[in-house]
């Protein structure tokens, strides 16, 4: 446990937002010029969105500034019937990671996973792939949806995409999207799965949504399907 709990403070100094823009995965994307250009473009976007939104959150008390599930987030998120990310992974062996602090003053608003470097990383939920893509925080990463659209999915650090997985991909619960890894900004001997889980906001693109901490959901564990 100890160790738990170093690991874990390690992991709270060093990891950042997991969100900037380098280049596309070469052999994800089919070649769309104007549509990476407006996806590089968004997720610039999110970077300066999130580096904004870190220290507003990290500026004022933590305990006024925690960002919380509403009641109707948390019923919806309990009926979506969410599995833990990484295959084999029980709840207790989840921290509590959402409040952590991260460097610039930002709140970390995700949940850590460890595990085994090359561990599959499984679709939370059903929905499909909005986005297969690498930045310079997160690394190689995965965006995905719920079949209603109301929230996203973000599977951040993982050592490489799962055959297959892109844009559009049709998800079901357990699917394998990737695998743990250390890419973007993670401490390279503590690979794990950053995940965020955000309510997509109706006027906004689908990476600025308002983080809700998923932890609380996760309480069955998932195996490859
Ligand atoms: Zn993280």
């Amino acid at each position: 446990m100890q160790r738990h709990a170093l690991l874990v403070t390690a992991l709270a100094t060093v990891l950042g937002a997991c969100v900037r823009t380098p280049p596309g995965r070469p052999g994800v994307d089919p070649v769309r010029p104007a549509r990476e250009v407006r996806q590089e473009r968004d997720e610039r976007a999110v970077a300066e969105e999130a580096e904004r939104g870190g220290a507003r959150e990290g500026s004022a008390d933590a305990a006024s500034t925690r960002v919380r599930a509403g009641s109707s987030d948390e019923e919806a998120l309990r009926a979506r019937g969410l599995v833990i990310p990484v295959a084999g992974v029980p709840p207790e062996r989840i921290p509590d990671t959402f409040h952590a602090a991260r460097s610039g003053a930002r709140v970390h608003r995700a949940t850590d996973i460890l595990a085994p470097r090359g561990t599959p990383v499984l679709s939370a939920d059903d929905g499909r792939v909005l986005r297969v893509s690498r930045n310079r925080f997160g690394g190689l990463v995965v965006y995905a949806t719920d079949p209603d659209g109301r929230f996203v999915y973000y599977y951040a650090h993982l050592d490489r995409h799962a055959d297959g997985i892109a844009e559009g991909t049709k998800l079901a619960k357990g699917d394998v999207i990737g695998y743990v890894g250390t890419t973007g900004n993670a401490p390279k001997d503590t690979p794990h799965l950053h995940f965020q889980v955000m309510r997509r906001e109706r006027d906004k693109g689908y990476w600025e949504g308002t983080p809700l901490d998923a932890r609380p959901f996760l309480v069955e564990s998932g195996s490859p399907r």
